[in-house]
């Protein structure tokens, strides 16, 4: 193809529109990214923070869907399929089975392997443009275990995982008991992982480097439609100029190619939050996953945050409260030094059904870029997702193949 001339239109200011959005404006681009989150509640700026480059295996798995009735919220477990949804996950979960044969999450894994190997090199060269060395902290994470079965089987499970270039080692029993929620039964230090410190902080970096690079901000929402073969974007109504485009709109990404004629079964995968400022929590202690419960504890700079659950749903329909009142149950039975009054939020993962983004050029308007999808890792992804952004709109070679991102690997639409 063709490099990418003109204008760069970005709809959508997440982590990954922003940080593609940067990297396109480094690579001379004149960028505008278009976005309708003013109060920053997308789940780029409500997520746990976690550098997470060992999760290599897709969730698109014969191990996930084995371990789904036990994991059911019902059951006291994360994964929330809501009944008035089901018109939502089924279709959904059909793709995600196709997904999970053993020949298709070999590809699978091998691809997103490929990508997260990419990752932390990626955020290191970000962050050493955005010149905020103390946004990234490389001090791993840890999994702790209350219970010895489940201690004993989460061990196993770690140490037959892939896990890419992660590493981890096990904790000494000093290490454990200054861990808060105990008793802790046994917990395994990653050494190499990261966090971000500051998801706000984060936020204001990668705008003001984008403005630094010539970008600019337009608020509202864009719709896409082709015109003589090429993508053209509406904002608000008003037809905007000619020019490439970028969509990094996260779980609503498949709203926007749909007119374009491009199949997206994405899915929001909701999870939820508790944040709180009042608290004793260790202030070198970077996240904890505490795995039986299936939450994952981060402090960040100005507060603590517990976070958890998939629910299977639609982006915009009302959150469930019963999932912040599990989360301060799980606080309370675990004596967290966390204390009320927690805010309460609810986000969204863009999640396609084989647990791969979709980061490409369209097959069907040359003049479309693309990069959502990216579920549990869309932190992780981000940087390195801007940096194969840069090199699809030049032409240049990417960091890995780019054939298992396609959206091509889901057909076409008709158009009408
Ligand atoms: C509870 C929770 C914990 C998580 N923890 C982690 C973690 O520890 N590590 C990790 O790597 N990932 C984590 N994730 C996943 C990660 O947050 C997401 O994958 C990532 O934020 C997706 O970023 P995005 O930019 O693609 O989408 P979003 O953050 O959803 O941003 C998309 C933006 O586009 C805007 N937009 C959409 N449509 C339009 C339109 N038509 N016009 C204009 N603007 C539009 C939206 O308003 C939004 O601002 C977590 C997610 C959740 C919910």
């Amino acid at each position: 193809m063709q490099p990418m001339q003109g204008k760069m239109i970005v709809i959508g200011g997440g982590v990954v529109g922003l940080a593609s959005g940067l990297a396109l404006a480094r690579a001379g681009y004149r960028v505008t990214v278009i976005d309708d989150d003013p109060a920053r509640e997308a789940a780029s700026w409500g997520n746990a923070g976690h550098i997470a480059i060992e999760q290599v295996a897709p969730l698109a798995s014969w191990a996930t869907i084995c371990s789904l009735p036990r994991r059911r919220f019902a059951a006291g477990g994360a994964v929330g399929l809501p009944p008035a949804a089901w018109r939502r996950w089924l279709p959904f979960g059909l793709r995600l089975l196709g997904a999970a044969r053993p020949a298709r999450f070999a590809v699978g894994k091998m691809a997103l392997g490929g990508l997260l190997a990419e990752a932390m090199p990626a955020w290191q060269r970000l962050i050493q443009a955005l010149r905020e060395p103390d946004l990234l902290r490389i001090d791993g994470h840890l999994v702790a275990w209350s219970g010895a079965d489940t201690a004993e089987a989460g061990w196993n499970a770690w140490m037959a995982a892939d896990i890419g270039t992660a590493a981890f080692r096990d904790t000494s029993a000093a290490e454990r008991a200054c861990l808060p929620g105990g008793p802790i039964a046994d917990a395994i230090r990653f050494t190499n992982t990261a966090q971000i410190a500051d998801l706000g902080a984060l936020d204001r970096a990668l705008r003001a480097a984008l403005m630094a690079s010539g970008g600019s901000f337009r608020a509202g929402r864009a719709t896409l439609e082709t015109i003589d073969g090429a993508a053209r974007v509406r904002l608000d109504g008003a037809l905007l100029a000619e020019g490439p485009v970028l969509v990094a709109a996260g779980a609503r990404s498949g709203a926007l190619l749909t007119p374009i004629g491009h199949r997206v079964p994405i899915i929001a995968e909701r999870g939820y939050h508790l944040r709180c400022r009042d608290h004793d929590w260790p202030a070198d202690l970077p996240p904890i996953v505490y795995e039986d419960r299936s939450i994952i504890v981060t402090r960040y700079a100005d507060c603590v945050q517990v976070a958890s659950f998939v629910e299977f749903a639609d982006a915009d329909t009302p959150a469930d409260p019963a999932k912040w009142e599990r989360l301060e149950a799980h606080v309370a039975a675990l004596g967290l030094p966390l204390r009320g009054p927690f805010t309460r939020w609810m986000g969204a993962r863009p999640t396609l059904p084989d647990y791969l983004p979709a980061i490409g050029r369209s097959a069907r308007t040359p003049n479309l870029l693309y990069a959502f999808g990216h579920q549990h890792l869309g932190l992780t992804l981000s940087a390195v997702t801007g940096e194969i952004v840069a090199a699809l709109a030049a032409d240049a070679a990417t960091p890995v193949a780019m054939a298992p991102f396609s959206l091509e690997r889901f057909g076409s639409r008709k158009t009408i």
